[in-house]
């Protein structure tokens, strides 16, 4: 009996952000369905607790790196990951929590946090590129689900996806 081909596994991690991108994938509607039964899903700790430990063929990041422990794991996640697309303005520069680059860190976090002795962060809020290679780079706060479904799909069938020319492709 002949056996299935495997699916290449698809992760989606989070770092700070508010996680419109995430939302983006999950309300792709009839074109998510089609691609999930083409790909395996094997980490994406907002919408299901089952994580597998990779390695992944393709790892989907939100968010901007904001702490030591961040910057660990986005190592780490880049060590286990085949590609790695950053989404949205977050991942790609900052976002909004990069308006503290301007600014005293400290100072911040007296006005927002009544013990900001147990806030631990890094004084910057930096993109992911800043920390690994990062292959593909989707913009946009929320990204164009439209792209993003593009990109899944062409990373399905081996070719480049047809992307606007400010999108950053390594490919
Ligand atoms: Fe949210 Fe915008 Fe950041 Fe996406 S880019 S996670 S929509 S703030």
């Amino acid at each position: 009996m002949a056996t299935e081909p495997a699916r290449p596994s698809l992760a989606v991690w989070k770092f700070a952000s508010c996680d419109g991108c995430q939302l983006t994938l999950l309300d792709c509607g009839d074109a998510l369905l089609t691609l999930a039964a083409r790909l395996h899903i094997a980490a994406f700790p907002e919408a299901s607790s089952m994580i597998e430990p990779g390695p992944y063929d393709v790892s989907l990041v939100e968010g901007s790196i904001t702490t030591e422990e961040d910057a660990a794991r986005i190592r780490d996640i880049r060590a286990r990951s085949t590609l790695l697309v950053a989404i949205g303005a977050c991942a790609t520069a900052g976002g909004i929590q990069a308006l503290r680059d301007l600014a005293d860190v400290d100072e911040f976090r007296a006005q927002v946090y009544p013990h900001p002795e147990y806030v631990r962060s890094l004084a910057t809020a930096t993109p992911i590129s800043a920390h690994v290679p990062v292959d593909l780079e989707l913009h946009g706060c929320p990204i164009d689900r439209g792209q993003l479904v593009e990109v899944l799909g062409a990373l399905l069938a081996g070719r480049k996806p047809d992307l606007p020319v400010h999108s950053v492709c390594a490919q």
